[in-house]
């Protein structure tokens, strides 16, 4: 499962095979034990476990990070971080950061009203910045406005031209003097799934051409003092440190040509795009990263003094919008398998072949009994096509239900006698190279993954995915996952590999106790792109804090959304759905096939389903 390749040290297995959350050095908690409390709790699964410790350890890794770059290579500027919201805008995420970044005057980024709205009611340190970012309307300006009267240091971030001029008018009606931000459409890249974030055809920023209008637009107001940042960003999981080194070499460029220009700006913003490495493979593969962050770090500082040097301009206060980078580690999404179907589970009473089975099972009971390492890839092509016919004569009506239940089952017992006698070869037939997927058994587990882990199902996103449990116990099975929504593409058939992405995912065979499965690296942009197919609602959350002597505390338990929010999130309203099934039992009751006992107790049990979990719950 890599956890050492991926999880940054936050995680660990234990010598008892089992996951530890490790937020800091000498404290460790088993994931199991913490789900074990919750489920004796009388709390039903899915869960989400948050730490917000792994937070401030991940908001004080990046600003240490900065700060020994700046010490080593005497960059006469500071560092000061912002926490793009939408990266995960929960209470205990946000204020985790907020808290975490305090004294390195860490900020935030809004990128809507409502956002702002958010930012607006945190307690901030007073340099700290809270940058405003996306399109705006006057109502979105004059909140950033007054938050500056509020003394918290607002820079509007222009998106486009046209908002100079909305800033200049909200401005001079408020009589607030503003501190604006430019973004700058870099031509440099980023590498990865997000790549087209940079670039000229990037959606948002300005040209070098507008770049220069509005350094002139306010030097005609009078208020050139009150361009203060030059933005950039070039796209979210940059996997290759080369791009960010270019980007940041052309922002700082362009730094030094606005001050040419005759602008006194005092932030370098070089936006988001720190990554994350959850595959542990840290190649450029989209779902790692070639870097570290203490490498990050040193590359930005380095990159931008040496361009200040060169061109002879004060170094700016750097500043960097890692969302990702913060947050990811700090969640692990719990699944319970439910349930396990596919080839191994094949039925092992199925009536053996009688006499007057058809020629075709016949054949294929004599192909199970005669595969031998020397002749499996014979006996391979042999059973696939006798598969095939199976199939074409029970569509002719040549082959009866019973025949093609058994000729399937035997097909599969082939499979598996082949796969055990190629397990540990070294070359495997092209043919034969796709009979661990064939064979993966589907892990049902109880979550949406529509909700959950969104990005997985978008945009083919990799999280590492590993039993909470038995981890010094060799797995079994090679399965892929399925969730519990009406959906086929409700499934996981992608896993981490530090080579490739594996197809299936090693487990071991649930047995009586409950088998659990963490899904990790999953705190950044999942919780808030979820959405309600099957109106599967939010999950229920624990916020854990972890304690000496490998024990924990459930700081807080929040149960997951109910049926009813989730109808009423569709415009329905509750008494209107049970005025409904009232009159439907009254009319039941009058035609006799419901008894009056029963009517109670299906009003009880629809009334107690409206108020449950969505998600399924079982004893356990
Ligand atoms: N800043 C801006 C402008 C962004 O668009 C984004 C996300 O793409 C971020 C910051 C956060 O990026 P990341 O989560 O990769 O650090």
């Amino acid at each position: 499962y890599q956890v050492p390749n991926w999880s940054g040290g936050w995680f660990r297995v234990s010598d008892k095979g089992q996951v530890d959350v490790t937020p800091s050095p000498g404290l460790h908690a088993p994931l199991r034990a913490i789900v074990d409390e919750i489920v004796n709790r009388g709390e039903s699964l899915p869960v989400i476990l948050r730490f917000p410790q792994v937070i401030t350890g991940r908001v004080k890794h990046l600003n240490e990070a900065f700060g020994k770059a700046i010490a080593e290579y005497g960059y006469s500027g500071h560092y000061q971080g912002v926490f793009p919201i939408k990266v995960n805008q929960r209470r205990v995420v946000v204020e985790s950061v907020a808290a975490a970044g305090y004294d390195y005057a860490h900020g935030l980024e809004a990128g809507s009203k409502a956002e702002l709205a958010l930012c607006l009611a945190q307690k901030m340190h007073p340099d700290a910045l809270l940058c405003c970012n996306g399109f705006k309307d006057d109502g979105f300006i004059k909140l950033a406005l007054w938050g500056r009267t509020l003394g918290k240091n607002v820079v509007i971030t222009i998106e486009k031209y046209s908002e100079l001029d909305r800033i200049l008018k909200q401005a001079k009606a408020l009589g607030v003097k503003p501190a604006v931000g430019v973004r700058f459409k870099l031509h440099a890249r980023g590498s990865g799934q997000w790549e087209e974030s940079g670039g000229d055809q990037a959606k948002f920023g300005l040209n070098a051409y507008e770049l220069l209008r509005v350094v002139e637009r306010l030097k005609e107001e009078d208020m050139l003092d009150s361009l203060v940042m030059l933005h950039t960003h070039i796209g979210s999981q940059i996997t290759d440190i080369r791009r960010v080194k270019v980007a940041v070499r052309e922002a700082t460029q362009t730094y030094a040509g606005l001050i040419a220009a005759g602008a006194q700006l005092k932030y370098l913003n070089v936006g988001g795009g720190l990554g994350v490495d959850y595959d542990g493979s840290k190649t450029t593969f989209y779902a790692s990263m070639n870097y570290t962050v203490g490498e990050y770090a040193a590359d930005v500082v380095y990159t931008v003094q040496e361009v200040c040097k060169a061109r002879e301009v004060p170094e700016p206060v750097i500043v960097s919008e890692s969302g990702r980078a913060l947050t990811a580690h700090h969640a692990v999404l719990i699944l319970p398998v439910v349930d396990v179907t596919g080839p191994t589970r094949d039925l092992e009473d199925l009536p053996p072949a009688s006499e007057d089975s058809h020629q075709i099972v016949k054949d294929m009971e004599e192909i199970l009994g005669n595969i031998t390492g020397r002749n499996y890839r014979e006996m391979y092509n042999d059973a696939v096509g006798d598969k095939q016919t199976l199939h074409n004569l029970f569509d002719l009506g040549y082959v009866t239900l019973q025949d093609r239940a058994r000729g399937e089952a035997l097909f599969n017992a082939i499979l598996r006698r082949i796969a055990k006698l190629i397990q540990n070869e070294k070359y495997v037939p092209d043919e034969l190279e796709d009979l661990q997927k064939v064979l993966a058994d589907k892990f049902i587990c109880n979550f949406s993954l529509f909700q959950s882990l969104p990005d997985n199902w978008a945009i083919q996103a990799l999280f590492p995915i590993v039993p909470l449990d038995r981890l010094n116990e060799k797995p079994t099975r090679q399965a892929t996952l399925v969730d519990i929504t009406c959906d086929s593409d409700g499934k996981i058939e992608k896993f981490i590999d530090l080579r490739d992405v594996k197809a299936t995912l090693p487990l071991h065979e649930p047995g009586s106790r409950p088998y659990y499965l963490g899904v990790f690296l999953m705190g950044a942009y999942q919780d808030v792109l979820g959405s309600a197919h099957n109106l599967f609602g939010k999950v229920s959350e624990a916020h854990v804090t972890v304690r000496p002597g490998g024990r924990f505390n459930i700081d807080l338990f929040v149960r997951g959304q109910k049926a009813r929010r989730m109808i009423e999130s569709m415009g329905y309203e509750e008494p209107m759905l049970r005025d409904a099934i009232e009159d439907q039992a009254d009319a039941a009751l009058k035609v006799g096939t419901l008894s009056t006992d029963q009517e109670q107790e299906l009003l009880d049990d629809y009334g107690e389903e409206l108020l449950g979990y969505t998600y399924l719950e079982y004893e356990n």
